[in-house]
């Protein structure tokens, strides 16, 4: 399978899109075709989760990669977590259920995609010889997913960025206690789309992207998406009916996987954008304008994100795939802040999602409703995704999921007000909450940013 870009470069390997992350036009790779599943993907109800991602893997890196290899690179990535389901479902009424996707090292969801990348990093990396600098932004769970993945490899050197004092103590703490060689963690002095931004802007500049062999593993990364589409895959088999899905979403990066395991030919039922108050993808779904506002703190930080990165993928296949027309309308949106979805677009848009802004009030009462109505701790961007499931999918309409994307125990301070209990702290975060921090602070400037790197490498 080959990689093409959004805005039109390519096409490339898939190891040419992993290892480097975002097209050098700076578009987002796509596949260029769609795959579709074996066809006796759903035989077995007892697939073990593994099987998924190694479905997942063949059929978007089968070209660069040995089976065998592949599904040693899987073992390798979920070795790590600590339910032996990899992702349990936890029915909360009939037919309502959470999927647990946080009992992986770092307890979010982007240790599903960040292991496995890693993992493929490694094969990659070894078998053309070089190195890479990684560069990533993080809303917060990204950089612990991405720091835990990429600890101490050989051929690998990781620089995180995150908005200073914007993310939990928690977070920061699976960050900056890694006390090893190849980790430098950066608190910009700014948001996550500063961060973002910089980031962007690292990889416009080719000869420094060329001079430190830069690389990215945010969620525009490919091989991300591919993975999370592993766990969408398991539910329909699981439950063996079309589920729908409710997804708390910030960089549209988790939503985007459902959208591609409907592509390879799983049958889900309607997908809710669930944002906080943060809320330009629910705008756009409304107002057909896709407008960005300034970013506000919430109790959910890791959605607190205007400018939705994956957001572009989806534009790419409803405009069928036109790169012109892409490009052109995301050079409107660079210079205006405002984009103009094309009608046939938005009703595609419409029919494939619904939405729902949920503010922190709301949060706060979500948390309480689901320890009182189901004795179940859960996190705010939990709740964020159960609020919007249970405003949006009606009951008795065939099984709805909420994609549990945290730890309870991450959001403890929030989780605590909402409901006065303490969710029980995994042992693996209560060792980072007691070890000594390493971060340096920086101001939002690209070129503070590339200075830093420079001196690291
Ligand atoms: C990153 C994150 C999200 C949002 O995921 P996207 O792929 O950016 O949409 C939701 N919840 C948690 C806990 C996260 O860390």
């Amino acid at each position: 399978m080959n990689y093409i870009s959004t805005r039109g470069a390519g096409p490339v390997s898939f190891d040419e899109a992993l290892l480097s992350g975002l097209a050098p036009d700076g578009g987002l790779y796509m596949p260029e075709a769609w795959l579709g599943l074996p066809q006796d993907w759903q035989a077995s109800k007892a697939v073990p989760f593994q099987d998924f991602a190694f479905m997942a893997a063949k059929a978007f890196a089968g070209d660069c990669f040995t089976d065998t290899e592949l599904k040693a690179a899987i073992d390798r990535a979920y070795g790590g977590f600590d339910h032996p389901e990899i992702a349990p479902l936890r029915e909360l009424e009939p037919g309502l259920f959470l999927l647990e996707l946080f009992h992986g090292p770092t307890l979010a969801f982007k240790d599903f995609a960040m292991q496995v990348l890693a993992q493929l990093f490694d094969l990659a990396l070894e078998k053309c010889g070089q190195r890479r600098t990684i560069v990533v932004a993080t809303s917060g769970d990204t950089g612990g997913a991405a720091v835990e993945a990429f600890a101490g490899r050989a051929n690998v050197d990781l620089f995180v960025l995150h908005p200073d004092g914007r993310i939990s103590d928690a977070q920061r703490r699976q960050m900056t206690s890694v006390d090893v060689p190849n980790v430098h963690n950066v608190a910009v002095e700014g948001t996550f789309d500063d961060c973002q931004r910089i980031l962007k802007l690292l990889f416009a500049d080719e000869a420094f992207r060329n001079e430190i062999a830069l690389g990215a593993v945010n969620s525009i990364n490919w091989a991300r998406i591919m993975a999370q589409t592993s766990y969408y895959l398991s539910v329909m088999v699981r439950l063996g009916a079309p589920a729908a899905f409710s997804v708390p979403t910030g960089n549209f990066g988790d939503i985007f996987a459902g959208y591609v395991a409907q592509k390879m030919g799983a049958e889900l039922g309607p997908m809710v954008i669930a944002t906080n108050s943060n809320d330009i993808l629910d705008r756009t779904l409304v107002t057909g304008t896709y407008k960005v506002e300034s970013a506000s703190p919430t109790l959910s930080p890791a959605m607190d994100i205007q400018i939705a990165s994956n957001f572009e993928r989806l534009l790419f296949e409803l405009m069928d795939r036109d790169a012109d027309a892409l490009n052109a309308a995301m050079a409107e949106f660079a210079a205006s802040g405002e984009l103009q979805i094309p009608p046939a677009a938005l009703t595609a848009m419409r029919e494939l999602f619904k939405s729902r802004s949920i503010s922190d009030e709301e949060i706060l009462a979500e948390i309480r409703f689901a320890y009182e109505a189901y004795g179940v701790l859960i996190d705010p961007h939990t709740a964020v995704g159960l609020k919007a499931a249970r405003e949006e999918l009606p009951a008795g309409k065939g099984p709805r999921v909420v994609l549990a994307t945290a730890h309870p125990a991450k959001f403890s301070e929030t989780v605590e007000k909402a409901t006065r209990k303490l969710p029980e702290v995994p042992a693996r975060l209560a060792a980072r909450m007691e070890a000594p921090e390493r971060f340096d602070r920086l101001p939002p400037d690209e070129g503070a940013i590339m200075a830093y790197v420079r001196a690291r490498i």
